[in-house]
């Protein structure tokens, strides 16, 4: 599940220098076998549940082969329509889906470090001479790394005990930009979302919402109120790639101020000046040329369809609650933040060392992996679930686990 690989070991294993003749395709699939696989974690395994767990579906996979064997560069409109009118309507679709309002405009980027760096860099040419990002003290490093790269300042606060930022601090004073969560990295907490709309749309301030992780969750109807308010916020971030089906490299970000984003990209060189009155994604975004993601998505949400989707989720959801359920009722276990998705955190009552001695255990069992985090300074395990293939008799067999190597911990200690 975990890698077993020892840092060098798989570079160790390698030739420090490419082969000056050619070499069968089999020998890569053996040097896969023989030394790459025991460098890989499993992400694909239905007993992921480190980090956001993924999947990369079926119909991803063939799409991606379809991506590479095509191999459209989409550096302008005329370099390859289909990929940018696919685009258009692959993100309109999934707007739809996320109940987003009409008339949105959506691109694909890579990931949501780029897509909020993307955001905040269109909303600081919106205020010259405002430097500061609000947001929680839980909002994702990306915002940090993308006000450290657009010279801005971030300005965190503290967060409830909800682990959501707090209404009352708001404060928008020099800012640009605030960023409100929808799904903390953490523990999927929720940030004030309407009353940071009131306050950015009171002071002219950019909202951009975060919901790499969560976004996905929009498309079940019975979890909509969660949202409630985001389709105020002058961007978004949604990232398939996480909780949507689609292999990694896949995040949306929608803006209902695309010109601002135009104004801060567009830089069109002579050798890309075209005759057709067409816009291209180049103009909107850092990166020139761009991959066939459009594709992927489109092949996920046809082959999957809508209800598919939502059968991923709705399973999902309900099989942390279950899992939550669990930890509740067992005495000296303790779950540590309120559950909205499908991310569960919790501990045992115990130390943090002891904690991390318990996922250190479970993980080196290979029978599942999970991560950690802190939460109210104490060392927090959480539980993901996020990969299509999870079944409650893997969630079944993960809390087994997890109270085997705990009774062992006790035992030996
Ligand atoms: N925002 C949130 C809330 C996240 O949880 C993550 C990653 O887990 C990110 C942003 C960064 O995503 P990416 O790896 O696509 O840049």
């Amino acid at each position: 599940m975990l890698s077993t690989s020892a840092p060098g070991d798989i570079r160790s294993a390698l030739p420090p220098s490419p082969p000056d003749e050619s070499e069968p395709f089999e020998s890569v699939l053996e040097d896969l076998d023989a030394v790459l696989q025991r460098g890989l974690t499993h992400w694909q395994s239905p007993r992921f549940f480190g980090y956001f767990a993924t999947t990369a579906s079926e119909p991803a996979i063939l799409a991606e082969l379809l991506v590479a064997t095509l191999n459209q560069v989409g550096i302008l409109w005329r370099a390859s329509p289909a990929l940018q009118e696919l685009e258009e309507v692959t993100v309109s679709w999934l707007r739809q889906i996320l109940g987003l309002p009409e008339g949105w405009h959506g691109q694909l980027e890579e990931a949501a470090s780029l897509s909020s760096t993307i955001a905040l860099a269109a909303a600081r040419a919106t205020r010259p001479g405002q430097r500061v990002v609000v947001c929680s003290e839980h909002a994702h490093s990306s915002i940090d790394k993308a006000c450290r790269l657009l010279d801005l300042e971030v300005r965190r606060l503290p967060a409830d005990e909800r682990f959501a930022l707090r209404p009352e601090l708001i404060d928008l004073e020099g800012a640009c930009a605030a960023v409100g969560t929808i799904g903390t990295t953490s523990c999927a907490s929720i940030d004030p979302i309407e009353a940071l709309a009131e306050a950015c749309e009171r002071a002219g301030v950019w909202l951009h919402i975060d919901a790499a992780y969560a976004g996905a969750a929009a498309a079940l109807p019975e979890l909509r109120t969660l949202f409630a308010g985001w389709e105020r916020a002058d961007s978004i971030v949604v990232n398939p790639h996480k909780w949507l089906l689609v292999s990694q490299g896949c995040s949306v970000l929608w803006t209902r101020r695309p010109d601002e984003l135009r104004r801060a990209f567009s830089l069109v060189p002579e050798y890309l000046r075209v005759t057709e009155d067409v816009v291209s994604y180049s103009e909107y975004s850092q990166v020139l040329g761009r991959r066939f993601r459009a594709l992927t998505l489109w092949t996920v949400l046809r082959c999957h369809g809508v209800n598919g989707i939502r059968d991923v989720l709705r399973e999902h959801v309900r099989l942390a609650g279950q899992f939550e359920r669990w930890v509740d009722a067992e005495p000296g276990w303790e779950v540590v933040a309120p559950r909205h998705f499908s991310l569960v955190c919790f501990r045992l009552e115990a130390s943090d060392e002891v904690n991390q001695e318990l996922m250190d255990r479970v993980n080196r069992s290979g029978e599942m992996f999970l991560s950690h985090t802190r939460l109210d300074d104490q060392f927090v395990l959480r539980l993901a679930i996020g990969n299509a293939r999870t079944t409650e008799t893997d969630v079944r067999q993960a809390w087994e686990v997890l109270r085997r190597e705990a009774s062992a911990i006790r035992a030996n200690g």
